[in-house]
């Protein structure tokens, strides 16, 4: 795949974007002055948005206009930046749990806001392009940190018949702005390959089509056109993770139906990357690709981007797992067979949405041979044991707090059982951040290697554990007993 992408690089050679490609780098090193430090987390909220929207009320560079509310009564805002006479129109989390890239945008207007050896760019953007922006098209569903609106209707499905406040809020916004470029925000499953290759799907683009033959108009060859320089540009940062969503259409979606209105339409997907669980990396390559996007548009430069640029780059697959474990020795039958064991970690929403636990679960099992882990491991030589499940039931915070986890794995236990208002409380989380035990509501449960099942298991080497895994992780064990 590298070479894939060397010959990519060959074939189609930056043609007149070296202010883009030198911007980026610039941005990509002096992001901290950039970010927003008040959002640090996937779960903001409106409330910690409108502090933010109401300091730049009072920035003279920004126009803020307040266009609605939702079912709930939160403000939805537009902000307008810039004078010239490209229109561009971002909005971002009509999706309440896809906040990656509201979390962007407010960097984005830190940028604009700021003062320093970038005021050249800048300048040329804002006299070239007006942007204006709707962070956070979904503020209810972002609240409880779910999909879909307070009314369970998927805003992306209601572009059409505009039932819900916030549709029609956007669909008016839109049709009042009429911009040249729209750029729709939103947040994708981590375990998206590019591809069938084994590295996430970190940002996937679409330019979406606007009739089922998918047909090819001059306003969305612009927004391929665009895509194919965001890309190369994102290429830079994190190589080969940039796929491309599927372009079936949707008549209920507002990409589609912007683009059949002749807007240049992107859709962005933010997917996952290893290790950064609350998106924080993912939200800088957002940052940096919407920036150089925009650089791109007031240079004029990304119309000189072959299309070929756009179909190479790999559609969004499913080939990976979390945690794909290989060629354990399971026994069956008095003997010992080899079987792959893949894991993906599920999350769920606690009490106060702010809050939640992670768990693994038992994806697939068998000859997996065809997929990759974000985690991988050969177990070759290894054979499972299953963890015991604790004598007690735990009941109250306070025993939780006095369990020694690490006696348990000592012990080979791998499940809690856990009395059921406590499997809900927001302290799971705490308690899952210090070690990532299985609870089990049935002190009787017994570990099947089963699809569904919460994995707790030892790998063994002859009679000694040399690995405990635990939900989504695996743990090497250093005591020898
Ligand atoms: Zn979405």
């Amino acid at each position: 795949m590298k070479f894939f992408y060397f010959l990519l690089l060959t074939i189609f050679p930056v043609i007149g974007m070296s202010q883009e490609i030198s911007f980026s780098y610039d941005i990509y090193n002096s992001y901290e002055n950039y970010r927003e430090p008040s959002l640090n987390c996937r779960r903001i909220k409106h409330a910690d948005i409108l502090p933010l929207i109401e300091k730049l009320r009072h920035n003279s560079k920004f126009v803020v206009h307040k266009l609605g509310e939702s079912v709930e009564k939160r403000e939805l805002f537009l902000l307008k930046i810039g004078t010239g006479k490209t229109k561009i129109f971002l909005w971002s989390q009509m999706h309440g749990d896809e906040s990656t890239a509201t979390m962007a945008l407010f960097d984005i207007f830190n940028f604009f806001s700021a003062n320093d050896n970038l005021n050249g760019i800048r300048e040329k953007i804002l006299s070239e392009a007006t942007l204006y922006f709707l962070p956070m098209v979904n503020p209810d569903g972002a609240e409880i940190f779910q999909r879909r609106n307070i009314w369970e209707i998927d805003l992306n499905r209601d572009a059409s018949r505009l039932i819900t406040p916030e549709a029609d809020i956007l669909m008016n916004t839109f049709d009042t702005l009429k911009a040249d470029f729209g750029f729709n925000l939103h947040d994708q499953s981590t375990k998206y390959s590019v591809g069938r290759n084994y590295k996430q799907a970190t940002i996937s683009f679409l330019a979406p089509a606007f009739n089922e033959q998918k047909d090819l108009s001059q306003n969305r060859e612009k927004a391929i056109k665009l895509i194919g320089m965001m890309n190369q540009i994102l290429q830079q940062f994190i190589p080969g993770h940039v796929a491309k969503y599927s372009d079936d259409y949707e008549p209920r979606a507002f990409g589609d139906t912007f683009q059949k209105k002749g807007t240049s339409t992107i859709l962005i997907e933010s997917g996952g990357w290893k290790d950064d669980i609350e998106k924080q990396f993912v939200r800088k390559i957002n940052f940096i690709g919407m920036m150089s996007a925009f650089l791109s548009i007031a240079n004029n430069t990304y119309v000189e981007m072959p299309t070929d640029n756009y179909d190479a780059v790999p559609m969004n697959d499913k080939f990976l797992f979390d945690l794909l474990l290989t060629n354990i020795l399971v026994k069956k039958n008095d003997q010992h067979i080899p079987v792959d064991v893949a894991i993906n970690v599920t999350e769920q929403n606690l009490d106060s949405s702010s809050a939640f636990t992670s768990f693994g679960l038992i994806e697939d099992i068998g000859d997996l041979s065809i997929f990759h882990g974000i985690d991988e491991m050969d177990c070759s030589g290894l054979t499972l044991r299953e963890a015991k499940v604790y004598a007690k039931e735990v009941e109250t915070e306070k025993e939780f707090s006095e369990i020694n986890f690490q006696k348990l794995v000592e012990d080979g236990i791998g499940y809690l059982p856990v009395q059921k208002t406590l499997l809900h409380s927001k302290n799971r989380s705490h308690l899952h951040e210090k070690f990532p035990v299985c609870f089990v509501d049935d002190a009787d449960y017994q570990f099947k290697l089963k699809i569904g099942e919460q994995p707790a298991f030892y790998l063994y080497k002859n009679d000694t554990p040399k690995y405990v895994v635990l939900g989504g992780k695996i743990i090497r064990l250093h005591n020898t007993k």
